[in-house]
Formats: structure tokens, C-alpha cells, sequence
């Protein structure tokens, strides 16, 4: 089976891990830091903290705590995404507002998010579908005329740029995840750049129970001996295992997304011309793809499935819309209709740097040959 995503790691990740495993403290300390530091430089993040976390959901749950939002507050926030950021706004109390996506790049519409903003509107978290930022300046100024804070939800978007600076090395608050199909993995893991430090000492409080305790001793466990608990916290901290897997796996980045980069350019190249099929407008210089997701037009996206999966191609649908979930049915307000259209059409191919040439090639025959 060629698999729609899949980790790469080598001997350098196992390494890693051997070395972490032979220190005698696994949780939160000196290699944490260190993942920290590395992300900060390689997304040239300059005054903007980064805050590593367990996932990236939690990444986006302390973004969002880092708000203040008040019960019933509301966040505006694409359908056409992963529940993780839906189930990241409920988490804080706030309330998910499904807005619709643009038909052509999949990002949030914000002509339809205007039309959705009530008195308790406080944020936007726009989601970089498969890595793409959109127009980060629009959204922003977009943002501050309505007052609004932003959360960008990132989590494909790890070594995408917009306007010369990487995802991340500008902006509200930045949410990266680190999971095993991601960019870059850490086995799990997550990210949090924040505009400025006094956020990153609450974000990174929030992370640790609300914990304020004397500095970590160099490379050892934090000191036990006296603690305070000031605010309301949770358990996100990452671990040093996950941080020597990602300091590895971050070494690779710029091998492993100009394999993506390459990979994505193949199939705009190769799916211009069949009939049926309309491609994401993505500029794959800026771009790193975290999927590659096309939409299947003439209602022939279950044949091309079949076709694919009798050929042990796997592929995925990113995402079935979050307004029509059991949990968020109740929320939902005005009607989503392009939404629901594209979520009937998108449909993800294999994209990952295992994939070989000869087996891009294949999918790219296979496809073809369904809809030729
Ligand atoms: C993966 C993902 C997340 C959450 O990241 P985890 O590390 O899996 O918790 C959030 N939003 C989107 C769009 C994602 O794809």
C-alpha cells in the first residue's frame, strides 16, 4: 500500500533517542529548551518566543487561554478543518463559529466571516489548509479593524513563508504541531510562537499545572524542593524524548520539504490538462506541502477512490466539515454551502518524502487513467 502520509525517520532520529534514554530524566528540560531555541532560528522568529507542548492541540488550547476569553465568547474559525481546532476553542469555553472557505484555495472566506461576527467575536484562527498562509497581511489588517486577535492555526503550514518571512516569524499567536504525520515530528509534539515574552511565561506557566518553581539545573530534573501554583494550568509540557526527535528530524527540514515541493509541482504538472479535476492555486516556491488535496469535480470522486485503492493507493479526505459533528450540529447558524460542496469533492493523494519517483509516477498514471 503507498500511504496517503508517513513518517521518515533514520538512524540519526534512533540515535537521538538512545541518547535521551540514557540521561536519567525523560520530561521537560534542557533538550526542550534547546528544540526551542532551534525553531526560533530556523523560522527567524527574532523577538517572538516559541513554546514547545505536547501537541498541537494543545498549542492551539494555550493560544487561546493566553486570550482571557470569557465563557461564550466567540472564535471564528474555517469548517473545512481538523476537529483539533474546533475541540481547542471548547476547550477554553469559547464557542467555534464554522465559517466557509474560499472554493479555489480552501482558506477561510472572510467576506463570510464578516457577515458571522457578533459583539462577542474575539478572535479568528484562519487555517493554512495543506500549508498554504493565504495572504497573511490581508488577514491581519483584516483582524485588527474588527479588533480581533488572531490564532493561527499552523499546523500544516511548519516552513511555509509568506512575504519573504517564514509561518511563525510574524503575527498574533503561531500553532505548530509536531505529530508523527506532520512536516517535521517529534513522535508528537507541538509548538507555540507568541508575540512577545510576557505571553511566552504565561503560555509556558499554563503549560506546566500553573507551576512557578526555581530554574531547571542543567540538563536535570527540575528542582521538586518549592513551588506555587498561580494560575490555571494543564499537563502540555514536551517531553526531551520528542525534543531530541524533533531536534533531528528539524536538521532535515530543507531536504524533506524541498522533496514535498518537488513532489507537488509533479502532480500540478502532470493533473493541469485531466478533465474533472480542479488543483489548489498554490505557489510551491513558498509553500511546503503538508498534503497534497485536489478537488474531484462531475461527482467522481468515490470511482477515483475505488481506482486508487484497487492500485494500494491510499488516499484521504481532508477534512468532513466540523459544523456537521454530532457536538457542533447545535452551534451551527447560517447555512455553509460551499462547504459542504467542497467537503464532497476534496480528496488528498499520497504526499510524503517516502514516496520514490517511480511511485509518484504511478499514482499520476493511476489517476489519469480513472479519468481520462
Ligand atoms: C494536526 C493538526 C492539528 C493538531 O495537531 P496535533 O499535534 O495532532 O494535536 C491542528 N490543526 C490541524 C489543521 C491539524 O492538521
Amino acid at each position: 500500500m503507498i500511504r496517503v502520509s508517513q513518517p521518515v525517520t533514520g538512524p540519526e532520529e534512533l540515535e537521538a533517542l538512545k541518547r535521551g534514554l540514557e540521561k536519567a530524566y525523560f520530561g521537560h528540560s534542557a533538550d526542550v529548551v534547546e528544540l526551542e531555541k532551534a525553531l526560533a532560528g530556523y523560522l527567524g522568529a527574532g523577538e517572538r518566543p516559541v513554546v514547545c507542548v505536547n501537541s498541537g492541540t494543545a498549542a492551539l488550547h494555550l493560544a487561546l487561554a493566553c486570550l482571557d476569553l470569557a465563557p461564550g465568547d466567540e472564535v471564528l474559525v474555517p469548517s473545512l478543518t481538523f476537529v483539533a481546532s474546533f475541540q481547542a476553542i471548547t476547550a477554553v469555553g469559547a464557542k467555534p463559529v464554522s465559517c466557509e472557505v474560499r472554493e479555489d484555495d480552501l482558506l477561510l472566506d472572510l467576506d463570510d466571516a464578516q457577515r458571522r461576527i457578533t459583539p462577542r467575536t474575539k478572535a479568528v484562527m484562519p487555517v493554512h489548509y495543506a500549508g498554504n498562509p493565504g495572504d497573511l497581511d490581508g488577514l491581519y489588517a483584516w483582524a485588527a479593524e474588527r479588533g480581533l486577535r488572531v490564532v493561527e492555526d499552523a499546523a500544516h503550514a511548519f516552513g511555509s513563508s509568506f512575504g519573504g518571512k517564514k509561518v511563525g516569524a510574524q503575527g498574533d499567536l503561531v500553532c505548530f504541531s509536531f505529530d508523527s504525520l506532520k512536516n517535521i515530528t517529534c513522535g508528537e509534539g507541538g509548538a507555540l510562537v507568541c508575540p512577545d515574552a510576557d505571553t511566552a511565561r504565561r503560555a509556558g506557566l499554563m503549560r506546566g499545572l500553573g507551576m512557578e518553581r526555581p530554574q531547571a539545573t542543567q540538563g536535570g530534573p527540575p528542582s521538586r524542593s518549592a513551588y506555587d501554583v498561580v494560575t490555571q494550568g494543564w499537563r502540555f509540557h514536551m517531553s526531551n524524548l520528542n525534543a531530541l526527535v524533533g531536534l533531528e528530524q528539524l536538521k532535515k527540514a530543507p531536504a524533506f520539504f524541498a522533496r514535498r515541493q518537488a513532489i507537488a509541482k509533479r502532480y500540478d504538472q502532470a493533473f493541469a490538462d485531466v478533465p474533472g479535476l480542479s488543483l489548489l492555486p498554490m505557489d510551491y516556491d513558498r509553500v511546503v506541502p503538508f498534503l497534497y488535496t485536489l478537488r474531484v469535480l462531475q461527482g467522481r470522486r468515490a470511482e477515483l477512490i475505488d481506482h486508487l485503492r484497487e492500485q494500494d493507493i491510499e488516499t484521504a479526505v481532508n477534512y468532513p466539515a466540523n459544523h456537521q459533528h454530532s457536538l457542533y450540529q447545535g452551534l451551527a447558524t447560517a447555512p455553509l454551502p460551499v462547504t459542504e460542496k467542497v467537503c464532497g469533492q476534496i480528496l488528498t493523494l499520497p504526499m510524503h518524502c517516502a514516496l520514490s519517483d517511480e511511485q509518484v509516477e504511478f499514482i499520476i498514471a493511476q489517476v489519469q487513467a480513472c479519468l481520462a
